[in-house]
């Protein structure tokens, strides 16, 4: 849990900034081309401010995030390079784009319109990046929309097209041909915008980058790949030739309470768990509160003494049961660790996922918005 007094929680996720570092740098080597680093929800629970830091430090100028206040707050927190804000804004909050010096993707005229008010009032002009739906039928302006929008736009000098933006929607598969067509239809779009004016071209997620190399454009937008996960799990760190990326988060706790219980004992909620023989169980202070998913109930494992332990029983919102039996020793206060590295052993988020049914991407966010974050001390 995240605590905000004096105290602390048993539970810590710890973030290495050499992991970051590293991350950026294999994708900048990878996609030749600018990096804007997205580092939307908190950075992927990584501490947006810190991790981007991390990122400008190794060279990184653009960074991206969904909602105007995330853009805010790396603005106070230091951060200087441009910074995009993916999902627009509110009309009324358009004096904070000026007064941050904010990028705003547009896909609606209203907005273009309101942001060239703004800027004429201020005596500024304003770069904004179109966004356009190459094929996802998630946010932008469909082909036949695009016309009536540049017409519009050409017509508001204090406004300048800095770049277009599209999304894929299955690039973590590297065997579809969703995204050839995808890339197809935003390149012809992108010719017929370029025709009438300049602006730079960035579509390639993590999952462009490393499976779709041809499709980085002049800038790509990498996520998950920062944080040292590949968009499409274990396949692609397998699959992945040269430096592979290096997870930057870990996830720990501690054993409250040792018990032993006999044969026929039911565990936790509903006794979804009930041993076969006597057992030996560890207390955790984790649950669902901490990002530690309910689906994860008789499913999980954690380490313990540098060997696996399964999780029986229902997750609890504060609280989950590892069963130790074939652990010796185990005492309360020993280090548990839910993710990342103990000893040989070594859980992924991208396992985590697998057992709770989802993708390393909401792991992280979870546990990492949910808990107290330290970034590890290490030279870099
Ligand atoms: C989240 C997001 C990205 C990054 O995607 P990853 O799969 O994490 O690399 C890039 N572009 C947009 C528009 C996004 O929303």
């Amino acid at each position: 849990m995240k605590v905000s007094s004096t105290a602390r929680s048993y539970n810590r996720v710890s973030i290495s900034p050499k992991a970051l570092r590293h991350n950026f740098r294999i994708i900048q080597k990878k996609a030749g081309v600018a990096v804007l680093a997205m580092v939307k929800a908190d950075g992927y629970g990584h501490d947006m401010a810190r991790a981007a830091e991390v990122f400008a430090a190794a060279g990184c100028k653009t960074f991206g995030v969904a909602e105007i206040d995330e853009a805010v707050t790396l603005r106070k927190a230091g951060i200087r390079g441009e910074i995009l804000i993916m999902l627009g804004f509110m009309h009324e909050h358009v004096n904070l784009v000026l007064q941050y010096d904010l990028t705003p993707v547009v896909f609606r005229i209203e907005t273009a319109e309101c942001l060239a008010n703004a800027a004429v009032k201020a005596g500024r002009r304003i770069g904004i990046h179109l966004k356009v739906d190459s094929g996802m039928s998630r946010l932008g302006l469909l082909p036949e929309q695009v016309d009536a929008f540049l017409d519009r736009m050409c017509s508001l000098p204090s406004l300048y097209l800095a770049g277009i933006v599209s999304h894929f929607s299955q690039a973590d598969d590297p065997d579809s041909d969703n995204t050839g067509k995808s890339y197809d239809s935003y390149t012809a779009m992108c010719d017929r915008i370029n025709a009438r004016c300049d602006g730079i071209r960035h579509i390639a997620n993590s999952g462009g980058v490393f499976n779709f190399p041809e499709t980085c454009g002049d800038m790509v937008r990498p996520g998950i790949s920062l944080y040292g996960y590949y968009p499409d799990g274990e396949e692609g760190r397998r699959r992945a030739m040269g430096e592979k990326l290096l997870p930057a988060m870990s996830f720990t706790t501690q054993v409250l309470q040792v018990k032993t219980v006999p044969a026929g004992a039911g565990v936790s909620y509903g006794h979804t768990y009930i041993t076969p023989a006597a057992a030996r169980l560890a207390i955790l202070p984790v649950g669902y509160e901490d990002g530690y998913l309910r689906s994860l109930s008789n499913r999980g494992e954690v380490l313990i003494r540098g060997r696996r332990a399964p999780i029986r029983g229902r997750i609890c919102m504060n609280m989950c049961m590892a069963d130790i039996s074939d652990i010796e020793g185990v005492m309360p206060g020993d280090e548990v660790v839910v993710l990342g590295r103990q000893g040989q052993e070594l859980i992924t988020a991208d396992e985590i996922a697998a057992w709770a049914g989802t993708i390393s991407y909401e792991v992280l966010c979870l546990i990492g918005n949910n808990n107290e974050r330290t970034y590890i001390n290490e030279e870099i």
